[in-house]
């Protein structure tokens, strides 16, 4: 598959086109930020680990009955992934309270959830990617019911065979960020699932595998991503 022209360069991704229109490069990178990019930093290895878990958890997904961008592995850092009009939507989906729940409603990290919670964000740098509520997303056409109705059940359907999957290797699921895609009037899931948008504690200690390491210079940032590949793909 030839690599053409970077169409899009965000914080850890690069997408190119190909020579087939319906189809994207997705190059992964090793630059992290966080605070809405107020924070930046490299995680030696991050864009070849990501790829991998994404790669693994896209096909466990697929497996699932889930359809996704991916198409197939590239390289250590890419993936072929078809082409999609993405929702401008974060979709967030919580199993126990942490980030920016806990500020919002001042509770301590951790705090058990009796379900999950599903929040979306307006996809906007500028404005820090405000939380926004269905009624936003109907008045100002950031999707459709129907499109809203599929994202709605696709995310809790991901929700439950992430937390599967991650108990199986002794992780439990905190909370993740998905993005939708519009592809051929379906609703795809498309980005990336990794550590870098998941909060992942190992169980039993808490300990943390996921992003929240460079956020608060918890220090075994690459060794934590590197645990968790070697868990995701043994
Ligand atoms: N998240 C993400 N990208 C974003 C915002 C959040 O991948 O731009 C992920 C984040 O890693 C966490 C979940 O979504 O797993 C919930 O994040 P939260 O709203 O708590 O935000 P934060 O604590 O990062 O401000």
């Amino acid at each position: 598959m030839e690599k053409r022209d970077k169409i899009y360069e965000g914080k850890a991704k690069i997408l190119y086109t190909t020579d087939d229109p319906d189809l994207l490069i997705q190059y992964f990178k090793d630059d992290a930020t966080a605070f809405n990019a107020a924070k930046k930093g490299t995680i030696d290895q991050k864009g070849i680990i990501n790829n991998k878990i994404s790669t693994k958890i896209f096909e466990m997904l697929g497996s699932h009955g889930v359809a996704t961008h991916f198409v197939k592995s590239l390289s250590d850092r890419e993936m072929l992934v078809k082409r999609v009009t993405i929702v401008p939507l974060e979709v967030i989906v919580r199993n126990r309270a942490a980030g920016s729940l806990c500020r919002l409603l001042g509770l301590p990290e951790g705090t058990g959830l009796v379900c999950p919670i599903l929040e979306f964000s307006y996809k906007e740098d500028r404005l820090g990617d405000p939380m926004v509520n269905e009624y936003h997303i109907r008045a100002l056409k950031f999707a459709t019911d129907d499109e809203m109705e599929k994202i709605k059940a696709l995310a809790f359907k991901i929700n439950e065979a992430l937390r599967e999957f991650f108990k199986t290797i002794n992780i439990e699921l905190i909370d993740f960020k998905l993005e939708f895609g519009k592809y051929k009037n379906d609703i795809i899931l498309a980005d990336e699932i990794s550590p870098d948008t998941c909060r992942l504690w190992e169980m039993g200690t808490g300990e943390k595998l996921d992003k929240d390491r460079f956020r608060r210079d918890l220090g075994n940032i690459e060794q934590a991503y590197q645990e968790v590949l070697r868990r995701v793909t043994q």
